[in-house]
């Protein structure tokens, strides 16, 4: 269920007051002074994971760019700012979406499925994406969208609100609101809420860890499999991308892929065949994998929607490479979008696009054959 700015303002003052905190949306947080403010005017916040340089340079540690900044100037991400050699952060509170969405929409498909997530995001992203199906909020800076104000305590006390099962950072790149991402994982976990984000997989190994204490559940895109593409369709590096996935494997968190196959552009089936063998060799024939139907967007609108045909054929290789649970997106009704179990073929999960119509997962396993199925379960511990 989506909010509509009307309805969530509505809800949010009566949050408020349930919290005796004055006023509505925006505006109900009001500590003003001592903090430097942008050139909008809006208060700032110390950015994490950077290092004071010569001449009043900072370099951001936070993602692969690794960012020299002059002062006054922003990073590429445009959401962090030098001020007299102190690097802060620009959306830090700020939210641009705020949505309830069924955990399936992120992709998540073995994570509490047919629960509720509270998703949140701010303005803009690090990388430029020709595809962006979400280019309206994160080719845009926290200057050209219109935010909300709201501080991580008010942020999980309205996910309380709504009864959402899940918090989740998703939409533009979370990486680029770490902080903000940050601090609401962690009181999100203290209210006992299960917490996960969708990344682009670009986020330093360092800040990697800090996050992954608080979370239980990452969806990360991996866009292609060349060098190549990255380069020329996102103007980014595959390389990180590829050092995350092995990090969050690594870290026991519930991991999924995501790969939204363009025309033309990444669904050769050799370099699919190469992914699929990749994901099965460093993170698991277990890892949930998603093939994605790419719809025209942002500067791509040239190109028509992936052929159902182009999906499946990705969708088999995958099964033919070993990898138990390959799915197919954006085909509302397709049967790759539910989840069978690998070892007697039993259908687990019918889903009809984001919607779940039966789950008969008992405690992590097929009811029919006791296969152990990975993810988190709404009637078993993880
Ligand atoms: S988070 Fe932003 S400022 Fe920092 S390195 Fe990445 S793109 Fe640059």
């Amino acid at each position: 269920m989506g909010l509509s700015r009307r309805d969530f303002l509505k809800r949010s003052s009566v949050f408020c007051l349930g919290l005796g905190i004055a006023g509505g949306l925006p505006g109900c947080s009001s500590k003003t002074d001592e903090k430097p403010t942008s050139k909008s005017g809006r208060i700032l916040r110390e950015a994490r994971y950077y290092e004071k340089q010569k001449g009043g340079m900072v370099r951001c540690r936070l993602c692969f760019r690794q960012c020299l900044v002059a002062d006054g100037d922003r990073g590429f991400c445009r959401n962090r700012e030098n001020h007299g050699g102190t690097y802060y952060t620009l959306v830090y509170g700020l939210p641009c979406a705020i949505q309830i969405d069924p955990i399936e929409k992120e992709p998540s498909y073995h994570m509490l499925p047919g629960s509720s997530m509270f998703c949140t995001a701010t303005a803009s992203c690090n990388n430029r994406c020709k595809f962006c199906q979400n280019w309206h909020i994160s080719q845009r800076s926290v200057d050209e969208t219109i935010n909300y104000d709201l501080s991580p305590e008010r942020m999980v006390g309205l996910a309380s609100l709504e009864n959402c099962d899940s918090l989740s950072f998703t939409y533009s790149e979370p990486t680029v609101f770490y902080e903000y991402m940050y601090d609401i994982a962690k009181l999100g976990k203290e209210k006992g809420f299960k917490v996960l984000f969708h990344t682009n997989g670009s986020m330093n190994p360092e800040p990697l860890s800090a996050l992954l204490q608080y979370m239980d559940g990452v969806t990360v895109d991996l866009k292609g499999f060349t060098e190549t593409f990255y380069r020329e369709a996102s103007s980014s590096q595959l390389a990180p991308v590829l050092r995350t996935l092995k990090h969050i494997r690594e870290s026991g968190r519930h991991l999924e892929v995501v790969n939204l196959v363009i025309p033309t552009l990444n669904d050769d089936m050799v370099r699919i065949r190469e992914m699929c063998v990749w994901v099965r060799e460093y993170l698991g024939k277990e890892t949930p994998l998603h093939f994605s139907r790419f719809f025209p967007a942002h500067k791509l609108t040239h190109l028509p929607p992936t052929p159902i045909d182009t999906l499946e054929k990705a969708w088999k290789i995958g099964q033919e490479e070993g990898l138990e649970y390959v799915y197919i997106g954006n085909v509302p009704g397709h049967e790759g979008n539910s989840t069978f179990c690998p070892q007697c073929h039993n259908k687990l999960i019918h889903r009809v696009h984001f919607a779940v119509l039966a789950n008969q997962v008992k405690r992590g396993r097929c009811p029919s054959c006791g296969y152990p199925i990975p993810g988190i379960w709404a009637d078993a511990t993880t």
